[in-house]
């Protein structure tokens, strides 16, 4: 079937995970899309990402090539029989008192999480780059810092300034500008309490280590496959990328401090803090933290769970992915929410009974009532998995049968969905909402 297309434009502000996979997708979809990047070029901070089966999904449903770009890069479990193996839940406190921890480390092993795909890992620029393939150069502008949005009342154009004093227009914007956005400061207002992102009291050392190091340190099962060392106060992930030859490391700490220094998320931290922040730790953790570099960088946790967004949308401008619902990272599942995202815009946009401006604002509607509920559970959850693995959960503590259940649950609500179900409901609250609209203009 030859598909036609479209007569309106969409904008799409923030060129990461989130904001790529929509371009793509639309392009793909013959939906005329322009990216605005405030960077020079696209680029991605930080190391590993991993995606849960309904991510998998999300991508092949947005475009096959997603999913490809996916498989080219990405790594799982090293050992054969772990394959279907997401983590192993070590005790990473109490046991393990050997210092040659090759024989300690296995019988740390307090439960495993397993799932269709077990874990896999992609180096985020390395998935970026395989992204970047999949649309035309021109289809993105760099150096465009949106800075605000007004509605021309000629024609309804939806009109974006950039901070280096350029303009440009659109039929609509989705913006895709990341947890600190931009987007949705316009739809909130600056000054209500979801305009900016709220420190969740945790902060995470993020490391990379040669793989035969970390052999070295904790042996070769738990070196070679996805492990989560659990603990009071504190724990860490570790699971292979760069096709195995790294271990990625991310040790989480939670402080009753503040974050002294929003906007900036980072800061430069040290291998001595860290040390100090896991002082008792088992010898799992504190050999492979003991292999990181001198200088680590750190990274505040903030998401949207005090204050969730009340609307993904006002009028013809949307958020999605982080702008919309940033979380904390400990289901491993923020990107893989973008691309549901993802799925389900360029779904709506694509359908044939979206044409005029009107239609525009229907999408949105349908977006929003599609998604929010879904992913600002996924926000409120990600807080409480995280305390389970800390031993703080409220009810759960250090009971691990329960916190395995209740991870088992959380992951059965992320990972079971049907994408092209998800779409088809969006579809049919579309169509509720056109018909509102077309029976307001009779
Ligand atoms: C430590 C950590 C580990 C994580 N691990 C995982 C994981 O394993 N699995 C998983 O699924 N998720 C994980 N996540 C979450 C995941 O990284 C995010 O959900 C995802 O990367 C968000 O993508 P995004 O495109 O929405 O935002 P971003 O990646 O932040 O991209 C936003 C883009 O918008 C641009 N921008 C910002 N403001 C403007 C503006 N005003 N004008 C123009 N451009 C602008 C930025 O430059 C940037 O390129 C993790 C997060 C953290 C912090």
């Amino acid at each position: 079937m030859v598909s036609q297309r479209k007569n309106f434009r969409v904008a799409v502000v923030g060129g990461g995970i989130a904001g790529l996979t929509l371009a793509i997708s639309l392009h793909h979809r013959d939906i005329p899309v322009t990216i605005y990047e405030q960077a020079e070029a696209f680029g991605e901070v930080g190391a590993g990402v991993s995606f849960s089966p309904n991510a998998v999904e999300a991508m092949k449903f947005c475009h096959q090539g997603i999913h490809q770009a996916f498989e080219k890069v990405c790594t799982r479990n090293l050992w054969p029989s772990k394959q279907d193996v997401w983590f192993d839940y070590l005790d990473g406190y109490h046991t393990g008192t050997s210092t040659t921890a090759k024989s300690a480390s296995r019988q740390d092993i307090a439960f495993t999480i397993r799932n269709s795909l077990g874990q896999n890992g992609v180096h985020r620029a390395h998935f970026l780059e395989e992204l970047i393939k999949l649309i035309p150069h021109d289809i993105a502008r760099f150096n465009k810092h949106l800075e605000t949005i007004v509605e021309r009342e000629s024609d309804g154009k939806l009109l974006m300034k950039f901070a280096d004093g350029t303009e440009d227009e659109a039929d609509v914007v989705l913006g895709c500008d990341g947890i600190k956005s931009q987007v949705r400061q316009l739809i909130v207002g600056a000054d209500h309490p979801s305009a900016k992102p709220s420190y969740t009291h945790k902060y995470a050392y993020r490391g990379l280590i040669p793989m035969e190091k970390a052999i070295e340190a904790v042996g070769e099962e738990l070196a070679s496959n996805a492990c989560m060392h659990m603990g009071p106060g504190g724990h860490m992930l570790t699971f292979p990328v760069n096709q195995g030859k790294t271990l990625n490391i991310v040790a989480f700490h939670t402080t009753p401090g503040e974050w002294s220094d929003y906007p900036r998320l980072t800061r430069q931290g040290t291998r001595d803090e860290a040390l100090r922040d896991f002082a008792g730790y088992g010898p799992n953790v504190i050999n492979l933290l003991k292999l990181t570099e001198k200088e680590l960088s750190v990274w505040a946790i903030f998401d949207l769970g005090k204050d969730p967004v009340p609307t993904f949308y006002k009028g013809r401008v949307g958020i999605a992915g982080d702008a919309a619902h940033a979380t904390s990272p400990h289901h491993g599942a923020g990107a893989g929410f973008c691309i549901e995202d993802t799925a389900v815009l360029a779904t709506l946009l694509r359908d044939k009974r979206v044409q005029t401006q009107g239609d525009l604002e229907a999408v949105l509607v349908a977006y929003d009532i599609s998604r929010r509920e879904r992913s600002q559970w996924l926000v409120q959850s990600s807080r409480f998995i995280g305390d389970c693995y800390e031993w703080r959960a409220e009810n759960v503590g250090q009971d691990f049968k329960r916190i395995e259940e209740a991870i088992n649950y959380r992951n059965g609500v992320i990972a079971n969905v049907d994408i092209d179900q998800m779409c088809e409901h969006a579809k049919s609250i579309l169509g509720k909402k056109l018909t509102c609209v077309t029976k307001a203009s009779i």
